[in-house]
C-alpha cells in the first residue's frame, strides 16, 4: 500500500547566525544567559524605537548563499511580517518577502540510498528571531534574549522523496554552513531549526495536499516526524479521507505529531514594506570581496587530502565530516607533521575524545600546535606512540599544556641510551644463562622474554628498537 504513494519533502530550514550582536540593535547575540538580560528597547518592542541594520548579518547570508550557489540580489529590501504571539513583543517580525537576498542554488549529497541527489534551493532571506516561551509549573514566561538573534531562513524546493534522504540533505547542508563559519549549526542549542512540509500521492499523480511540521530541532525528530506524517497522511487517503493543509507539531517523547492550526497563507501575515530600513543594495565588488573569505569547503579539502596526503577517500571523508576536525588536520600538518600519522591519530584518538554523548557535535579540545608536538616527540623516539595515547593526550587534553613538559613531569621519556641498555641485557643475561643458551640453540623465540626483562629493569622507559637492536647483537654471542 505505502508502495504505491510517493512521498515529497520540502525544507524550511532556520539557521541563528554567530554575529557579535544582534541584528538591529547591539545587544549581544550569545547563547543563553539569565533571561531578559540581553535586551533593550529596540530587541523589546519598544515603541518609537529605530532598528539599526547590523552589516555583518548581511555578509553572512550572502557568504552561506554563495557556498551554496545561490544568485545574490544586487537589491533587496526588508518586510513587516504581521502576527501576535508573546514571543514577539513588536507583533510583527521584520524579515524579507518579495526581495530575499539569496535565490536558487542547491546541495548535492549522497542519498540514503547510496545514490548521488540535488535539492534545489528556492530562496535564502534574513530576519529577526522571535524570543523563548518557558513552560514550568502551569505558568508560561517568556526570554527575549533570543529576540532580535540575526535568523536566516533557507527554503528547499519539494525535491526530497524519503525521510532518510531529508536527513541525508540535513547533514550535508549543516556541514556545508559550518564550514562557512557563519553558525554554530548547533540543534540541540536551536541554533539549527527545521520545518517539514510533507505531501504523499500516488505514483505519477499530482503533488497532494501538504502540511508543516514546525521547528524540529534533531535529526532524529525529523526523521521519525516524517516517517510519522507520511503514514497518517497515507492511512487518511486509504480510508477515504483528505490531507487538511495545516501547521502541525511534534510531541518527539510521545513520537506523535498534532494538528496545531490551519495552514496560514502569505496575506494573513499582512506582509508590507518595513518603513525604517533601507533596502540592501550590493555591487559585483562587495560580492566578490565575501566570496574571497570562504574557506575552502568539503570537497576541496577532500580533493587536496587524497591527491597531496594520499589519504583514502574514506580517512579524508572521515576527517571532513566536520570542519573543526578538518581544522585541527590541516593546522597539525601545517605545524610540520607527517600528513598520514596525523591523520591516524585524529581518526583513533582525538574523535574518541571530541565525540559529545548524545550529541551530532564535536568539540575539539587540543591545539594544532600540542598534537603536532606529541607526534614530534614520538617521531625523535622521545617516548613511545602508546605512551602518548595512554599517558600523555590525555592530559593534555583540555589544557594548555606543552607536551614536552608532561613528558618530564611523568617521566616517561624514553632511554636511548645504548650503554646503559647494554648494561641492563648483560646483567639480565648473567642471572638467566638457561634461556640464553636456549637462544643459542635455535629456540629465538625467547627473545620476547628478555625484552619483557630490560623493559621491566629500566622501568618501561628503554627504546624498544634500541632494546631490539642491542639484544639480537649479545644473545647471538
Ligand atoms: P509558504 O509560503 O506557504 O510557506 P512555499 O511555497 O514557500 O509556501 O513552500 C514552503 C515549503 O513547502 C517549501 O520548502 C516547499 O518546497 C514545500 N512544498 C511546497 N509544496 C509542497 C508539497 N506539495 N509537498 C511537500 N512540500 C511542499
Ligand atoms: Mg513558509
Ligand atoms: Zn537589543
Amino acid at each position: 500500500m505505502t508502495a504505491d504513494y510517493e512521498i515529497t519533502i520540502g525544507l524550511e530550514i532556520h539557521c541563528e547566525l554567530k554575529t557579535k550582536s544582534k541584528i538591529f540593535c547591539s545587544c549581544p547575540n550569545t547563547f543563553g544567559g539569565e533571561p531578559n538580560t540581553h535586551c533593550c528597547p529596540v530587541c523589546s518592542g519598544f515603541p518609537g524605537v529605530l532598528p539599526v541594520l547590523n552589516k555583518t548579518a548581511v555578509e553572512y547570508t550572502v557568504k552561506a548563499g554563495l557556498a551554496l550557489g545561490c544568485d545574490i540580489s544586487r537589491y533587496s529590501k526588508w518586510d513587516r511580517k504581521n502576527y501576535f504571539y508573546p514571543d514577539l513583543p513588536k507583533a510583527w517580525q521584520t524579515s524579507q518577502y518579495d526581495l530575499p537576498l539569496c535565490r536558487g542554488g542547491g546541495v548535492a549529497f549522497k542519498g540514503a540510498d547510496g545514490e548521488d541527489k540535488f535539492v534545489r534551493l528556492n530562496r535564502i532571506h534574513l530576519e529577526e528571531d522571535a524570543g523563548k516561551l518557558i513552560h514550568e509549573g502551569g505558568v508560561t514566561r517568556v526570554d527575549y534574549n533570543r529576540c532580535g538573534v540575526p535568523l536566516m531562513e533557507i527554503v528547499t524546493e519539494p525535491d526530497l522523496h524519503s525521510p532518510e534522504d531529508a536527513v541525508a540533505f540535513l547533514t550535508e547542508l549543516k556541514n556545508i554552513l559550518k564550514y562557512t563559519g557563519v553558525s554554530d549549526v548547533k540543534m540541540q542549542e536551536g541554533s539549527l531549526r527545521c520545518d517539514v512540509n510533507l505531501s504523499v500521492a500516488r505514483k505519477g499523480g499530482p503533488l497532494g495536499t501538504r502540511t508543516e511540521t514546525k521547528n524540529l530541532n534533531s535529526f532524529r525528530s525529523v526523521l521519525r516526524s516524517c516517517k510519522y506524517e507520511a503514514e497518517r497522511q497515507i492511512e487518511l487517503l486509504e480510508s477515504g479521507g483528505e490531507v487538511v493543509q495545516e501547521t502541525r507539531r511534534w510531541d518527539d517523547a510521545a513520537g506523535e505529531g498534532s494538528g496545531m492550526r490551519g495552514k496560514e497563507n502569505a496575506h494573513d501575515y499582512r506582509y508590507f514594506p518595513e518603513p525604517d530600513l533601507m533596502p540592501v543594495v550590493m555591487s559585483d565588488e562587495d560580492i566578490e570581496r565575501i566570496r574571497a573569505t570562504i574557506p575552502a569547503l568539503k570537497q576541496q579539502r577532500i580533493d587536496k587530502y587524497t591527491a597531496e596526503y594520499n589519504l583514502s577517500d574514506y580517512d579524508a571523508a572521515l576527517i571532513t565530516a566536520d570542519v573543526a576536525i578538518a581544522d585541527l588536520f590541516d593546522g597539525t600538518v601545517a605545524e610540520g607533521a607527517n600528513p598520514k600519522k596525523a591523520a591516524n591519530f585524529i581518526m583513533g584518538d582525538v574523535m574518541r575524545l571530541a565525540k559529545e554523548p548524545g550529541s551530532e557535535d564535536v568539540n575539539i579540545k587540543i591545539t594544532p600546535a600540542q598534537l603536532s608536538a606529541m607526534l614530534s616527540l614520538v617521531e625523535q623516539g622521545v617516548v613511545s606512540l602508546v605512551a602518548v595515547q595512554k599517558e600523555i593526550f590525555p592530559k593534555v587534553w583540555g589544557t594548555d599544556a606543552d607536551p614536552a613538559a608532561v613528558v618530564d613531569k611523568l617521566g616517561l621519556r624514553q632511554s636511548n641510551d645504548t650503554a646503559e641498555i647494554e648494561a641492563a641485557v648483560k646483567e639480565i643475561m648473567a642471572a638467566n644463562e638457561k634461556v640464553v643458551n636456549d637462544y643459542r640453540s635455535g629456540n629465538t623465540k625467547v627473545v620476547s622474554f628478555f625484552v619483557g626483562q630490560v623493559m621491566k629493569a629500566t622501568k618501561g622507559k628503554a627504546n624498544p628498537k634500541v632494546v631490539n637492536e642491542v639484544l639480537s647483537r649479545l644473545l647471538k654471542g
